[in-house]
């Protein structure tokens, strides 16, 4: 997977890839992630690129030439013929998988697990525009992105920790980017956690501060652990995020007694 990400402000990346498992993903190839200033893809000698809003208003807009001169240039970078996709041969069989142009928008559609999954597996390129100020010119989101994303319903200064959030979350996802294959696979909201919540995790000292780890992760006994750990996510789930268990593929006597729960706890 390569990330291009398009922003004012560069230097703001300085840190958060050199870390843990995404300074371990580009160390293998794994992930290629590339900064670009936008002002670089400007023709004027000041390197404008915000403008006052038509129609008024306070706050600059991020003006349309520069960012789709940028994208378009990095896309033609990638692949000369057909900047929209590409094919990826992959141990022994060809793969289809085509270049996502990501705007960073709090009035986009909310970024969640599965569309963390959709672009690991739909993309082997994503270019993420960064905004700032009160946005970026309407005409970017209509004509040349394909995916415009939220990160959360709050309002941040720019679109420079929404990317790094999407990045981050990406790139766990991809084929070998995690020591452990499996741990992205139970993850919270994850198929094989059937979209609960992660179950709670406990290590050493078993008592701390009188506080006890249950017992039973501590027995050995991996039939019960496993028992344990998925009445707890239920739980976990049923307290924080109840609505995640409507779409939950449960089994019937799991709904019965998160129904009894629910009925105790009114
Ligand atoms: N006027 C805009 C509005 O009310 O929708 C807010 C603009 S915001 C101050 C500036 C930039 O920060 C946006 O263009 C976007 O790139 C980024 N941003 C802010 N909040 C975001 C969020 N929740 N998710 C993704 N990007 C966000």
């Amino acid at each position: 997977m390569r990330f291009d990400l398009l922003t004012i402000f560069p230097e703001f990346f300085a840190g958060p890839f050199d870390f843990g498992i995404i300074k371990r993903a580009r160390q293998q190839g794994i992930v290629e992630i590339i900064i670009h200033d936008l002002r670089s893809f400007t023709f004027d000698k000041h390197h404008v690129v915000d403008d006052r809003p038509f129609g008024g208003g306070d706050g600059m807009v991020l003006k349309p030439e520069p960012i789709f001169h940028a994208v378009e240039s990095i896309l033609a970078e990638g692949s000369a013929e057909d900047p929209a996709g590409e094919v990826i041969v992959e141990q022994g069989r060809a793969e289809e998988k085509r270049a996502g142009v990501i705007l960073l928008s709090p009035q986009g559609r909310l970024f969640n697990q599965s569309e963390a999954r959709r672009f690991a597996d739909e993309y082997s390129r994503m270019i993420l525009i960064c905004g700032r100020y009160e946005g970026v010119d309407e005409r970017v989101a209509e004509h040349l992105i394909t995916d415009e994303i939220s990160i959360g319903d709050y309002v941040l200064t720019g679109g420079e920790i929404p990317a790094m959030a999407l990045v981050d979350a990406v790139t766990r996802l991809l084929p070998n980017a995690l020591g452990s294959e499996t741990s992205a696979l139970r993850d919270s909201f994850s198929t094989l956690a059937c979209g609960l919540l992660d179950f709670p995790h406990y290590t050493r000292p078993a008592e701390f501060r009188g506080w006890r780890a249950p017992d039973v992760l501590i027995s050995g006994h991996h039939g019960e652990v496993a028992k344990w750990r998925r009445r707890a996510a239920l739980l976990k789930t049923l307290k924080m995020r109840p609505d995640l268990l409507e779409q939950a593929p449960l089994a019937d006597e799991e709904r019965r007694w998160l129904d009894e729960l629910s009925r105790e706890k009114c």
